[in-house]
């Protein structure tokens, strides 16, 4: 069968999107490769998205579980599967998953969103949400008056690092190199700093503690030198945030014709992309702030803009 619309994702962008063509009567077909949520439903602690309920500690997960819900009640079909080609440039658009089965639309919304590139250092997953994070803005503040440290040395590490000296004691980068690859001027406030300190030419090796992390092994890359950081044993933790480059989710799209614009997909705030019928929403759409709130408003857009493609 052809339906109207298809959406590829469930993060918060693909759950918005598969709200407003409820809402729009579409018959839409959503497609995850996993569970529902992307990044936040690995986001112990929500606190930044308006709304959000008090009565109860929201997690990344319970906050999906509500919006998978209300999609639910406006009637998308689901349906598990790894989308693993793309064919867009026809009226009917046509996806090929894992499974070997295929999926028709007239018009599609790609919502696969992002990853961020991790540390790489051993028990990363283990702390992931105990202590080390991958977003200031949404966890800085779990962070007060405690010791900080960030792992690189682009634009994102050096701004984000100096955005934690509002909220923790000190804040030390390591950085691989030993010369940050942020632009100068962002590198003139940095060090202009007191509370920013720097590790060069060292990564993070290994992540240490019980049940929150509380130290780090870091690994000089010239000498091979490890050195162990212990947190202050009145704080018992200590904070790790990861900026090392984010990853789009963008495999399989490499022969659809899709224009890319810095991995990401090049699409404005209407979603539109280079190929008509096709939307992209939320981290995987190239922009400036990547947020849950950033998300679904993208996926409110990509469903209205998607909406009045189909009605000519
Ligand atoms: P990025 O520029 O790719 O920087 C990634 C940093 O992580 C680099 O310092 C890199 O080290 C380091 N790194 C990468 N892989 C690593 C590994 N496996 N182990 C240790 N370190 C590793 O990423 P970004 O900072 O997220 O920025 C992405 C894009 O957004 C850039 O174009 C940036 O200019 C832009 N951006 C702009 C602004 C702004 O203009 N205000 C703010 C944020 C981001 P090396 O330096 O040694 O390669």
């Amino acid at each position: 069968m052809t339906y109207d619309l298809i959406i590829v994702g469930a993060g918060p962008a693909g759950l918005a999107a598969g709200i407003y063509a409820g809402r729009y009567m579409l018959n839409t077909l959503i497609i995850e490769k996993a569970q529902d949520g992307g990044q936040i439903s690995q986001t112990a602690e929500i606190e930044n998205y308006p709304g959000l309920r008090t009565d109860v500690e929201e997690s990344g997960l319970s906050l999906t579980e509500r919006m998978t819900e209300q999609v639910k009640r406006f009637g998308a079909e689901r349906v598990l599967d790894d989308i693993v080609s793309y064919e867009l440039s026809s009226d009917v658009k046509k996806l090929t998953g894992l499974s070997g089965r295929t999926y028709e639309a007239r018009a599609v919304i790609l919502a696969m969103g992002a990853h961020y590139r991790s540390i790489g250092c051993k028990n990363e997953d283990k702390f992931r949400g105990m202590g080390i994070s991958f977003c200031a803005t949404c966890d800085a503040n779990f962070f007060r008056g405690l010791d900080v440290y960030v792992a690189g040395g682009g634009d994102s590490a050096i701004e984000e690092a100096i955005y934690l000296t509002k909220f923790a004691r000190k804040v030390t980068v390591i950085h691989r190199r030993d010369q940050l690859r942020a632009a100068k001027s962002i590198q003139e406030k940095a060090f202009a700093n007191d509370k920013l300190h720097f590790i060069w030419d060292s990564v993070v090796d290994e992540a240490c503690g019980t049940d929150v992390l509380s130290g780090l092994v870091i690994r000089n890359v010239k000498t091979g030198e490890l050195t162990r950081l212990d947190a202050d044993p009145a704080d018992g933790m200590i904070g790790l945030f990861g900026f090392l480059g984010m990853i789009p989710n963008t495999e399989g799209l490499e022969d659809s014709g899709i224009e890319l614009a810095d991995g990401y997909i090049a699409a404005d705030e209407t979603t539109r992309t280079n190929i008509t019928g096709v939307f992209a929403a939320g981290d995987i759409r190239k922009k400036e702030l990547r947020q849950v709130v950033t998300a679904v408003s993208d996926g409110a857009v990509a469903a209205f803009q998607a909406e009045r493609y189909l009605a000519g």
